[in-house]
């Protein structure tokens, strides 16, 4: 079907909707059974039985495997089929591990999928685009995907980037008309929008006229290429770290085999051992743990209202130095109330707060009515350059759309201005609000066909484009006194930390050409409100907290300079004399002459999405790690230059919350800190168990190298060390990763990019506990074997007990930085659980006669505990007491 080429009545017709009231909801349920749900088919997905075959595909794995089946051929049938159980159990492991992990970036994919406004039963929603169905009547804006196929059926600036579909950068510019023309391509259908293209400029309005697979980009197999998964800079560390620790495990255990084989093992024993020593020593699974422990991270900032669309901004939270934060919605609550309005050269004041739509307008103590020349007209005026509108929602009055805009509606009705006041005017053409624009205008035709032109936004911007002004004696030539008079006016309301927001006119002919750049300038200026817009209460505290944590919160606005500065000071976020910034004082600055003061400031002002990257890119010269919030289309650049892109989960377009690396469910400042909290947290804990599998695995390569290097038999025969790997890699590395902070994560600096997975002792902490876990496995062993050189299973019981206890005791050392006595063990309960289990496990191979034989072991006596548990413990206290 040639959508293009039909009138929007025909559409209409042919989907069986209308513009003005949209699908029903019956409509809706039989056409999403009838289409289906409107996304791209998804990538194959990897069967579960391939996950589970991949995680027997390492070589070492592949090796025991072969060598356990040549064990079995030579009739060690027991052992044989133990490793293979032990290896089995460990692949059951790894893949619910992989699977929990791919669980919560699912659920992350969900609460970051792309919504759709649409028209269903004559109101407005906001429902997730998958759901959208042909004949839906949808509403797109700058900043947003276009979320099917649509035939654009009402156009007001409406500009969109195909370069997805097209391969072209350039905006292309959309309007409503049929165009009959015959076999037009995707890029000249310009009365068309397409799935998954992105609104550059304006709004309007469209019928979907294509779902999922039926749309343009449907057709493009090419577009659905297997995205990768990208791995985080600790992974990929982790990945490349593994390697060579593959070659030492390796090297290692080949010195225990030919040791060992030297010394008259028999060849066979030595290679089992061998392999198996090196399935357990090779970390091949740290980064997976790793996966899983910033999954699980994730999960517990998803409580907190943050979510990381990148796992690597996990990783990267811990490290911000600097967060460029929004003003508008992030510190402040973006609930905008009129408290004053300068017209006539007056100050008015107006009473009621929030949303109420009761209050008055004084001046000087005097009520004023509507006798008070020009303000009914002003209010009028912004009422019609609008577009929120005042709803009831729980049985409150309550604004849809854009705040500023509701703030006028409400100032408006509290002059007893409503809906019906604006009746009898049209909206011919709207040229739409922009940050870099700073205002937003519309022609209005009244009852008599006489048209003009309302221009709302940013003082500064209206007032160089006035000639006129508006007083009580009508229209005057705009002269130098009465100039400064309003920039003084506007200035004292910045100062009271008022936002404002000018308002002009100019009476239009039908002949006038309706280019915005013509139109908006010769303006007639009427008068200035000046809104409130109260902080947010947590913000304060957060900044504190955040300076604490040697993270410099700095304040990036469209507002007025005074604006800003009054808030920044009222949250502490700057001393009284600390400096403000203006965008058109940046646009004088080469970017070396930014640098060099960007240290001092904390509030831009006035600033457009561009100024925002420098802004960035200035920060990060001074060596800063930059965590940068936006929400319109054009702050996208930024968001992506920026380490950590913040985007408004709320208020934020599309473009820049597929830009940013976090989405702030609730829009707000203080969850940008918890973030960052939760994000040091998982540092450390990833950090903690590195320690605690490296030091184990230190410590079960040293005991059987000592032992080969002194001539002794083997300590442990390959079930035994495969178990070792098994359940102390297993759950306590895992109850790790969920392990609290120790102390104030908040009161520390931040950690440097550049430090290595190995800093701040951690190298040191691995060694020294592994050599020591090693040394006192092999006392154990070697003591009771010189008392029972006959009863070498004894031995082995006791060296292997003492290792899993070394181990398992060595864990809670592993919470602490300083040493184990200065954290309360039972302040993590899943570890204590996950040790009681391990040790549960320990007892069952030690003492349940029918797996004695399988794990090659003999029940243990009281007097042997007291050696093990001795021994045991000595690593963890010894460095509890040295505190290195
Ligand atoms: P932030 O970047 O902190 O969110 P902001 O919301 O104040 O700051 P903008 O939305 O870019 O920044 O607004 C800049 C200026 O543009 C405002 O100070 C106001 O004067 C003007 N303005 C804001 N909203 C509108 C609007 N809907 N119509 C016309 N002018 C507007």
């Amino acid at each position: 079907m040639n959508w293009y080429q039909l009138d929007v009545k025909d559409v209409e017709k042919k989907l069986h909707v209308t513009v003005n009231r949209g699908l029903t909801d019956k409509q809706v349920e039989k056409r999403q059974k009838q289409y289906g749900v409107n996304a791209l088919e998804a990538q194959k997905k990897v069967p579960k039985w391939l996950i589970f075959l991949k995680q027997f595909q390492d070589f070492m794995v592949l090796i025991l495997l072969a060598a356990t089946l040549v064990a079995g051929l030579l009739g060690e049938y027991i052992d044989a089929i133990a490793i293979m159980v032990i290896v089995l159990v460990n692949g059951f492991i790894g893949f619910f591990q992989e699977q929990k992990a791919e669980k919560s970036l699912d659920k992350l994919k969900e609460l970051s999928a792309p919504m759709a406004y649409v028209l269903r039963n004559k109101k407005w929603e906001r429902i997730p685009s998958k759901d959208v169905v042909v004949g839906d009547v949808v509403r797109i804006t700058s900043g947003d995907r276009i979320p099917a196929d649509i035939r654009i059926v009402k156009s007001d600036s409406l500009e969109t980037e195909e370069s997805a579909l097209t391969g072209e950068s350039l905006p292309v510019m959309k309007h409503a008309a049929a165009i009959h023309r015959d076999h037009l391509d995707a890029q000249d259908q310009i009365n068309m929008g397409f799935m998954s293209t992105l609104v550059t400029r304006g709004s309007g309005i469209g019928i979907v006229v294509g779902t999922g697979m039926q749309t343009v980009m449907g057709q493009i197999a090419s577009l659905m290429a297997n995205t990768k998964k990208v791995m985080t800079p600790l992974e990929r560390k982790l990945a490349e770290l593994g390697k060579i620790l593959i070659v030492v495990a390796l090297l290692l255990t080949a010195l225990v085999v030919v040791l060992g084989v030297v010394q008259g093992q028999p060849l066979y024993t030595m290679f089992l051992a061998g392999v198996s020593l090196a399935v357990a020593a090779i970390p091949e699974g740290l980064p997976a743990i790793v996966t899983v422990a910033l999954s699980l991270g994730v999960q517990r900032m998803i409580r907190k209202k943050a979510i990381v669309r990148k796992l690597s901004a996990v990783e990267t939270l811990g490290c911000a130095s600097v967060i460029c934060s929004d003003k508008t919605g992030t510190m402040t609550q973006n609930k905008m109330t009129v408290k004053e309005v300068f017209i006539n050269g007056k100050h008015l004041y107006v009473t009621g707060d929030g949303y109420e739509l009761n209050g008055d307008y004084f001046l000087d103590k005097q009520k004023v009515d509507h006798r008070y020349s020009n303000l009914e007209s002003m209010l009028l005026y912004g009422m019609l350059c609008n577009h929120a509108s005042i709803v009831v929602k729980k049985g409150k009055h309550a604004i849809e759309g854009n705040p500023t805009d509701g703030a006028l509606l409400i100032a408006a009705r509290k002059f007893g201005l409503t809906i019906v006041n604006a009746e009898p005017y049209k909206i011919i053409k709207e040229f739409p609000f922009d940050s870099v624009r700073k205002r937003m205008s519309v022609v209005v035709e009244d009852v008599n066909q006489r048209r003009f032109l309302i221009t709302k936004g940013a003082p500064e911007i209206l007032l160089p484009r006035s000639t006129y002004v508006m007083d009580e004696q009508g229209r005057q030539l705009l002269k130098a006194n009465q100039q400064k008079m309003i920039e003084q006016a506007i200035n004292s309301m910045a100062e009271k930390a008022l936002r404002t927001l000018a308002i002009a006119i100019k009476p239009l002919t039908k002949q006038d050409d309706l280019q915005s750049s013509i139109l908006e300038k010769d303006l007639t200026f009427i008068g200035v409100y000046g809104m409130i817009d109260p902080p947010r209460k947590e913000v304060k505290g957060a900044i504190k907290e955040c300076r604490s944590a040697g993270i410099k919160t700095v304040m990036i606005t469209g507002d007025h300079a005074k604006t800003a500065r009054a808030i920044a000071i009222n949250l502490d976020l700057m001393p009284e004399d600390g400096q403000v910034l203006e965008g058109s004082q940046i646009n004088n600055m080469s970017q070396q002459e930014l640098e060099d003061v960007i240290e001092n400031i904390y509030v831009f002002a006035r600033v457009t999405p561009e100024h925002k990257l420098r802004i960035v890119h200035a920060f990060q010269e001074q060596g800063h790690v930059v965590a940068m919030t936006g929400d319109g289309v054009n702050d996208a650049p930024a968001i992506k230059a920026s380490n950590i892109g913040v985007s408004m989960g709320i208020s934020g377009t599309d473009v820049t919350k597929e830009a940013s690396s976090l989405i702030l469910m609730d829009d707000n400042f203080a969850t940008i800190k918890a973030a960052i909290e939760e994000g040091r947290t998982i540092y450390e804990n990833i950090r903690k168990f590195i320690r605690y599998l490296l030091a184990s695995n230190v410590g079960e390569i040293l005991v059987m190298l000592f032992a080969m290097l002194l001539s002794l038999p083997l300590p442990l025969v390959p079930v035994q060390i495969l178990w070792v790997n098994l359940v102390t890699d297993g759950l306590p590395a895992m109850a790790l990763g969920m392990d609290k902070a120790e102390g104030e994560v908040m009161k520390k600096r931040p950690r440097s990019l550049k430090e290595g997975v190995f800093s701040r002792g951690l190298g040191y902490k691995i060694i020294s506990r592994g050599i020591v876990i090693g040394i006192v496995t092999l006392v154990a062993f070697m003591v009771t074997y010189q008392a029972n050189p006959d009863h070498l299973a004894y031995a082995r019981t006791v060296a292997f007990t003492t290792l899993v206890l070394a181990q398992l005791i060595h864990v809670f050392d592993c919470r602490s930085e300083q040493s184990i006595f200065s954290r309360n063990p039972f302040e993590n309960m899943y570890l204590v659980l996950a040790v009681l289990s391990s040790l549960f496990l320990l007892l069952i191979v030690v003492y349940w006669q029918p797996l004695q034989p399988v794990f090659h072991t003999v029940s243990l006596s009281l007097r042997d505990w007291m050696l093990i548990f001795g021994l045991g413990a000595l690593p963890t206290v010894l460095f509890g007491f040295t505190k290195k």
